[in-house]
């Protein structure tokens, strides 16, 4: 069976004669397949968009909210169901997967605060009878393009703000697991979401340029690799759109040789194999301060990587399923193999995995390398996979240098009980998110979530205040009125004088 497009309020069968097959990621077999748009199809996406957006615009803030407040409901009612289709096509533990719904239902409770959320500025009397006042209006229609790694969250992280300011929506969810963003059209039309204000279609590089060159697009958010939201940034702004890209990472945990030990180790543990690494908030390099520190460290977390539990998502007591896809899985293990001709210690090697009944399924196994250094491509490169790579700085200085020279700045973290280092860290890093003995430092949906260096390009963060931001437009009104206006045309610009 193949998926559809959801346009217009309806499921729409693909028609450019372009699919591609949806795999269980644990058994290696495709379960369905997902059509890839052609532009044609996306310019329907957006017409129909375009079409909502005058009536939903004009709703008022309250009663959008009022849908939202039904959406959580409809969400929390189709926890499990919404799980299990996440874990089904990316492979993640089912109850990872419940926490990313909850993760995005926090934006959905946030956007339900809407009304107050938009309320303008207003200044009575800037000059003699005149008030002048500023509201937000929305956007228009806006893309979402968003990454396999989380296909329910990073959806949420964008539509229920965008919607909460008026914007209509075309999400281009991952191909790779298209279900659960087709699960989140379906309860936001019976939330009671106009047709057309929310529409899905599937595809890839072609449906991705249609939305990039679609002149009715006002804003597109992105969120995936840097070389892809590199692309997408700068043609989208060639374009005059609106772009917030979020991009990968490279994210560094610091551990001071103060650390509560046992606690680092199991941070790590959750932070580097927890949905096997495919977290653009993974850890996947320890920076541990002094020799001891490192011995300490791998000595401990060494044991902890070869007894983890791999298996399908719906296992009994798993703790990290398969990668992605059999591609991703040779990346990864290249990355080892090359880790390790270039000196790195493979303390415990993850490459090779089978699974009993799951010969085919794309595992790799929790991998730890050990003395690795600032040259090696595992290190340079997000390999985006259960790989930790372990480096020994000699000083907490040599550590925070290494975070501040990488390319990347998603988020990073120190283990610590030293206050004046946490301080120091946290405000010296060119980092955009940093988690003080919290490894994997996520903002809360009030807060907002957005990377610095080659992990963001754009100005506004995603969700929380920025998220208003980056949906609506400034307008900014001065008015007087007639039992304030002096006779006389005034040509001069001095302050006062057009409001005088
Ligand atoms: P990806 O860049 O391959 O794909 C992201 C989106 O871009 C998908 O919808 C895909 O269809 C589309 N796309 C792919 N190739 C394209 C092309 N040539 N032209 C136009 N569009 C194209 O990313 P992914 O593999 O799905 O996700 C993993 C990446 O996402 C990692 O790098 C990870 O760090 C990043 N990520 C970042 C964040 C963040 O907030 N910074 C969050 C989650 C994931």
């Amino acid at each position: 069976m193949t998926l559809s497009h959801f346009i217009g309020g309806e499921e729409v069968a693909g028609s450019s004669g372009r699919q591609q097959d949806v795999f269980n990621p644990a058994t290696g077999a495709a379960t369905t397949a997902v059509p890839l748009a052609s532009g044609a199809e996306v310019d329907a996406a957006v017409a129909a968009a375009k079409a909502a957006l005058p009536a939903w615009s004009a709703t008022p803030p309250a009663k959008r909210a009022q849908v939202m407040f039904n959406f959580r409901d409809r969400l929390r009612d189709n926890l499990d169901e919404l799980a299990t289709q996440i874990s089904a096509q990316h492979g993640k533990t089912f109850d990872d997967a419940k926490g990313e719904v909850a993760r995005g239902l926090e934006v959905v409770e946030f956007a339900c605060g809407i009304p107050h959320l938009l309320k303008g500025e207003y200044s009575p009397q800037v000059a003699g009878n005149v008030d002048s006042f500023s509201m937000r209006q929305p956007v228009g229609v806006v893309a979402g393009i968003t990454p396999f790694n989380f296909p329910a969250m990073v959806p949420m992280w964008m539509f229920p703000m965008a919607l909460a300011c008026g914007n209509t929506f075309v999400l281009k969810p991952s191909e790779r697991d298209p279900g659960a963003p087709m699960m989140l059209a379906r309860l936001l039309a019976e939330a009671g979401l106009p047709e057309g204000c929310f529409n899905v279609v599937h595809g890839d590089k072609e449906a991705v340029d249609a939305l990039l060159d679609n002149p009715d697009v006002g804003a597109i958010s992105f969120v995936g690799s840097t070389a892809i939201g590199k692309y997408i940034y700068s043609r989208g702004c060639a374009n005059g759109k609106r772009v917030q890209a979020l991009c990968g990472a490279k994210n560094h945990m610091i551990i001071m040789p103060d650390a509560d030990m046992t606690q680092a180790v199991d941070a790590a543990m959750g932070a580097a194999y927890g949905s096997a690494g495919e977290r653009c908030m993974a850890i996947s390099a320890v920076l541990a301060v002094g020799d001891d520190t490192a011995d300490r460290f791998v000595e401990q977390l060494a044991p902890k990587v070869r007894a983890l539990k791999i298996g399908q998502y719906d296992e009994p007591g798993v703790e990290m399923g398969p990668v992605i896809t059999a591609e991703a899985k040779a990346r990864i293990e290249g990355y080892i193999d090359q880790g390790e001709k270039d000196g790195a210690e493979v303390v415990v090697d993850g490459r090779g995995l089978k699974l009993q009944g799951y010969e085919d399924g794309f595992f790799v196994g929790g991998t730890l390398l050990d003395r690795v250094t600032p040259d090696m491509s595992c290190y340079r490169d997000e390999i985006f996979g259960p790989v930790l790579s372990v480096l020994r700085p000699q000083s907490y200085e040599e550590a925070r240098q290494l975070v501040i020279d990488h390319e990347y700045g998603n988020g990073t973290a120190i283990f610590t009980r030293d206050g004046d280092a946490a301080r120091d860290f946290a405000t010296n890093v060119n980092v955009g998110m940093v988690g003080v003995n919290v490894p994997i430092p996520v903002p809360v949906a009030y807060h907002s979530f957005g990377g610095w260096k080659a992990s963001m390009f754009g100005d506004h963060s995603i969700h929380g205040m920025e998220g208003v931001r980056f949906y609506t437009k400034l307008k900014t009104v001065t008015a007087r009125w007639p039992s304030g206006i002096k006779e006389g045309a005034v040509f001069n610009f001095t302050a006062g004088s057009e409001v005088k």
